[in-house]
């Protein structure tokens, strides 16, 4: 049987995610934004908690670690990179690394920038990658610890994520990310159209979350800023990748 995955929001805007593989009866937290919400996800699907696998240090993302290891003694995977402010941390993992979750294999890419140690992990049987705070449908997380260049390395490498990759990310920001998004590209059609979508989705209360990587490639100008027709938009035809990423994530900061 393939893999369950189930998507709940967590906190104010945070999302929670359950990762469970039926065959061999293993769970995992994608971060673990609040307790509560884990542990009622957790009992609405009948799961038991066997894994935290966590993107990032900050608190909206551990701050069930502790409680959920003590209440399931389940095992927690996280960032070399900022290992010293995972809570309760067994396994530190970096780049490249791979490890076996039942059935599948998890491989992890470091993603830096919003925190300097940010990983995501991607499962290729699964088709899906949990991209924390460095990608949000139509945005990306602020640059709070690194560099717009190490940043927009990161959304490259993303970028690169297989057709057809569904994306789990933590936070519900896509409103204001796509009213934002159309003043970068205001020709982007497909932008205009997500647009709409999204402010229909956000009325009736419901998810714009997963997205899948096809869709960002077509309308997350964060992720766009290589193209030509964004530098273009930005009078910055011969600006660096980077720069044209930094430009966009600086008016967004900004606005
Ligand atoms: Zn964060
Ligand atoms: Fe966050």
């Amino acid at each position: 049987m393939s893999l369950k995955i189930y998507q709940f929001p967590a906190r104010d805007d945070n999302y929670g995610v359950l990762v469970h593989d039926p065959d061999s009866g293993l769970t995992a937290s994608i971060d673990a934004p609040e307790t509560a919400a884990v542990k009622a996800a957790l009992a609405q699907n009948g799961w038991k908690l066997t894994h935290i696998f966590t993107t990032h240090h900050h608190q909206d993302h551990v701050e069930g670690n502790a409680a959920l290891k003590s209440e399931t003694g389940c095992r927690i995977i996280g960032p070399r990179g900022e290992a010293a402010k995972i809570p309760g941390l067994d396994d530190e993992v970096g780049e490249g690394d791979t490890f076996k979750f039942g059935n599948y294999e998890v491989e992890v890419l470091e993603t830096p920038g919003h925190t300097l140690g940010h990983i995501t992990y991607v499962i290729p049987q699964g088709k899906v990658a949990f991209v924390g705070d460095t990608m949000f449908a139509m945005g990306c997380g602020r640059v709070f610890e690194g560099t717009h260049e190490m940043m927009w390395n990161s959304l490259n490498k993303l970028r690169g994520l297989p057709a057809g990759t569904t994306i789990f990310a933590g936070h519900e920001y896509t409103l204001s990310n796509a009213r934002f998004a159309v003043t970068i590209e205001p020709d982007n059609a497909a932008l205009k159209e997500r647009l709409a979508k999204v402010e229909a989705l956000r009325a009736e209360g419901r998810p714009t979350l997963p997205t899948t990587i096809d869709k960002e490639l077509a309308t997350n100008s964060f992720l766009r800023a290589c193209e030509p027709e964004v530098k273009a938009a930005l009078g910055m035809q011969d600006a660096q990748d980077w720069q044209v990423f930094g430009e966009i994530r600086t008016r967004k900061d900004n606005a």
